[in-house]
């Protein structure tokens, strides 16, 4: 047959024509097959697909369609984090309506997400704006009222006295308002909504070994660190003229060393206790605080003239006192908002009180050494030791005196052992529009009353006049505020404060089981079958919020009798970005390649193939225009050479390269295979296609018809979840029946797959310490996960770092360690 060119308009065309209506991406209700569910984070429809949007899709859209082919029931859903922020700010800038603005995005993301043939069972859409979904973000709300998981409590905001609103985080822009960028923001205290996740703190940590493996670990390091367990004891300074403050201290048996109490600027004793000068200050470091945001900064603090008795000071003739401070790094939200300072043995104290000179006195020297010298200490010291200066507990090891000086506090009434955690609960409340709308009333007779479930959903007004003034725009419609009190029937007001958009992306994976449910969250039996989640894919950048918050939410769930999970994803997988002219690909840069250009000029399938090839999935990927006519090409040689040595009939070749062809043919479908299975290295299979390709150009009129046939078939099963077009053209081109992705997954055959190998040495800082076999021209990235993956070699490396690597392909590989 004639070569045909490759028309990719006209076979993308064709098959979106075809596929449109036909369910082919339908999960199976009641299946025996062994089920799988792939996952991509839920977009939020900001406007147009781009490409880095397609690098995550078509990742798990690979390993969806290899799972079918595989014999899996693929559930692989997708739908919108709709709420949120920018709907509203696009409301004030061009007076659209945030509903029919976020619906246009939907409407048009999605023709985009069809075009590039994107697998998604789209019969199971969640769009987390519409009612369908977020009553149950209600119900769930009103589960936890009961259970006093949701409870109110004065918190801080973001307020802008110009426009006179309070202000999303996101708003804050170097520390002043969005709209003006030299009003600096103030603080305010509001009453607002908080989860109990801190209920959840434990379980969440130790939960994190079931993911050990399974998770990167630099996610499940990031967790840690934010759920932040420490352990230690509290103990209650005695402040004169005030009473006890509590104070949590990793080290009690440091406490003599402690020369002053610093407190929060927000602690109970500024506003009660201290004069309109030092609370002006401490406010003023407050809003600072606010408009810094994370990061290093200056440590500052003011002496309150209050002294405080240290309550290990009990010799009644040497009853000393020590200073009360402020200081702007002590935290409220973490232990109790008070520290004892001990400067000669925490390095962030000892800044703060050589600033402003108080004392400083070691009482932890080491095993065999002397006490520091304050005079002339650099740094403080934070080693455990033998406790000095401490009156009977002097002579004691750090680990001894801190078990029995908690055990004394508590014995004495004045402290105990504690635990404290670095996670806070969840502040949920929002005091914008566009977000679930919180189900409570507030009545002057019957304070807080939970909107019944039978009145749910509790529907947010679509007229609305957002003017960005005021505490919430939802303030401003009466009809929506003035309620009847569903206890008493008095008048009462609804609660204006919409939920934080996380709540809705906490939990929208198990409504993709059950998306159309209007009784209840979803059916328990259809989670059963279903979850966990076998494989979630998305950027590093939700390591920690989302996935803790929706850790919690199952936990949650588990608790309240609607599922068994005790953890929602048992694989996850992080992404690298997209890189375009040196930055994150990203719509305020000004750098993005959108998806439908890109399909325009060159079609899905070379989108797709480029966004997999450029580099393994877990690194950033450089947008670079010209390796994408590149993938281009290769797709033209493909279909060109297919088209024109087929239908394959007798008599094709001479045979005489046969041998040779199906060694390469199978060594390829080994390596995809195995690729899948484990690392999915895509940018190796594709590569590994690409020479296959280029052998069989090479060979093309020594192939005999029958070994054409099979090299054609199994090439174009290979390429079917990474091009999907191209495939099912070739497919239908070779008489074959059906979606190219549900016929089964080729077998290689171990005997023409087998490489010969060679053998590599081993060296860790020049020294031979293992030999590894591998195949030959085996690159230097090859060799370091080889060698990586070998255990002699893992535990040879354990808890070293790893400064560099020297890899000779065929020869050896050296690891320079430290450590
Ligand atoms: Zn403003
Ligand atoms: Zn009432």
């Amino acid at each position: 047959m004639p070569e045909k060119t490759y028309d990719h308009n006209q076979i993308e065309l064709k098959w979106h024509e075809r596929w449109k209506d036909e369910g082919l991406y339908r999960a199976e209700e009641n299946s025996t097959k062994p089920k799988y569910y792939v996952l991509e984070m839920l977009p939020y429809p900001s406007g147009a697909l781009h490409i880095g949007h397609i690098r995550n899709y078509s990742i798990g859209d690979a390993l969806a369609r290899h799972m079918w082919m595989r014999g899996y029931n693929v559930l692989h859903p997708m739908g919108w984090d709709a709420f949120g922020l920018p709907a509203e700010n696009a409301a004030i800038a061009n007076q659209r309506p945030p509903r029919e603005w976020t619906l246009a995005n939907i409407e048009k993301m999605k023709r985009t997400h069809r075009r590039f043939a994107f697998s998604y069972d789209w019969d199971r859409e969640v769009t987390t704006c519409e009612p369908e979904y977020y009553r149950w973000n209600q119900w769930f709300f009103l589960r936890m009222i009961e259970r006093g998981l949701a409870y109110r409590k004065q918190a801080l905001v973001n307020w802008c006295p110009l426009c006179a609103t309070v202000l999303a985080n996101e708003q804050v822009v170097d520390g002043c308002c969005w709209r003006h960028e030299t009003t600096p923001v103030e603080q305010r205290a509001l009453e607002q909504w908080f989860l109990r996740t801190t209920a959840y703190a434990d379980e969440l940590l130790r939960d994190i070994a079931q993911l050990e493996g399974a998770w990167p670990e630099r996610v499940l390091t990031m967790q840690r660190n934010w759920i932040g367990r420490s352990e230690g004891a509290e103990v209650d300074f005695t402040v004169a003229g005030y009473g006890p403050v509590r104070v949590f201290t990793t080290r009690i048996d440091t406490i003599y060393g402690a020369t002053c109490l610093i407190l929060a600027p927000e602690h109970e004793i500024v506003a009660t206790r201290l004069g309109p000068e030092a609370q002006a200050a401490a406010k003023k470091m407050i809003d600072a605080r606010a408009q810094q945001g994370p990061g290093d900064v200056e440590k500052e603090g003011f002496d309150t003239g209050l002294r405080a008795m240290n309550p290990f000071a009990t010799d009644p003739l040497n009853r000393e006192t020590i200073p009360v401070w402020v200081g702007n790094f002590v935290l409220m939200g973490y232990g109790t908002g008070a520290i004892m300072a001990v400067p000669a043995h925490d390095q962030r104290d000892f800044e703060f009180c050589r600033k402003y000179g108080i004392d400083i006195r070691p009482v932890i020297r080491p095993v065999n050494g002397e006490l520091a010298d304050p005079a002339t200490m650099t740094d403080a010291s934070d080693d455990y030791g033998i406790v000095e200066n401490s009156g009977p507990w002097s002579g004691l090891t750090s680990e001894e005196a801190r078990r029995r000086m908690a055990e004394r506090a508590q014995a004495e009434g004045f402290g105990k052992p504690a635990i404290t955690f670095r996670i806070k609960d969840w502040g949920v409340s929002r005091q914008r529009y566009w977000g679930t709308p919180i189900p409570v009333i507030h009545c002057p007779n019957d304070g807080v009353v939970p909107v019944p479930d039978d009145q749910l959903p509790v529907l947010l007004p679509r007229q609305i006049q957002i003017t960005g003034k005021g505490r919430s725009p939802l303030d401003e419609v009466p009809e929506f505020v003035n309620v009847t009190c569903p206890k008493c029937g008095g008048p009462a007001r609804r609660e204006t404060d919409t939920m934080d958009t996380f709540v809705d992306s906490s939990w929208y994976f198990y409504r993709y089981c059950d998306a159309k449910n209007s009784s209840a969250p979803f059916d328990k039996k259809k989670i059963d079958y279903w979850f966990p989640i076998d494989q979630y894919i998305g950027g590093v950048e939700h390591a920690i919020l989302h996935l803790i918050y929706s850790r919690f939410w199952t936990k949650m769930m588990r608790d309240i009798g609607l599922t068994t999970c005790d953890e929602p994803v048992r694989k996850l997988f992080t992404q690298g970005m997209v890189i375009r002219n040196g930055a994150k690909m990203s719509k305020s840069k000004g750098n993005v390649v959108p998806a439908d250009e890109v399909a325009d000029k060159h079609g899905a399938d070379t989108a797709r193939l480029f966004a997999l090839f450029a580099a393994p999935p877990e690194k950033d990927v450089d947008w670079i225009d010209s390796s994408v006519e590149g993938i281009y090409r290769f797709l033209g040689r493909v279909y060109r050479f297919a088209t024109r040595n087929l239908p394959v009939v007798e008599p094709g070749g001479d045979g005489s390269a046969d041998v040779k062809i199906l060694r390469k043919l199978h060594q390829t479908l080994k390596k995809i295979t195995h690729d899948f299975d484990t690392r999915w290295h895509f940018n190796t299979s594709i590569s590994a296609i690409m020479e296959l390709v280029n052998e069989m150009y090479l060979e093309e009129s020594h192939i005999s018809s029958a070994a054409m046939a099979q090299t054609l078939r199994i090439l174009t099963l290979m390429m079917a979840p990474f091009a999907p077009y191209v495939a099912q053209e070739l497919w239908e081109e070779q008489g074959g029946d059906g979606p190219v992705f549900k016929q089964d997954w080729p077998d290689f055959d171990p005997d023409l797959a087998r490489e010969s190998e060679v053998e590599i040495v081993v060296q860790i800082n020049g020294k031979v310490r293992a030999r590894l076999i591998v195949p030959p021209g085996t690159d230097a990235n090859g060799l370091t996960s080889i060698a990586r993956d070998d255990e002699k070699v893992q535990a040879l490396l354990a808890g070293k770092t790893v400064v560099k690597i020297i890899a000779v392909p065929d020869k050896l590989i050296n690891f320079v360690i430290k450590g």
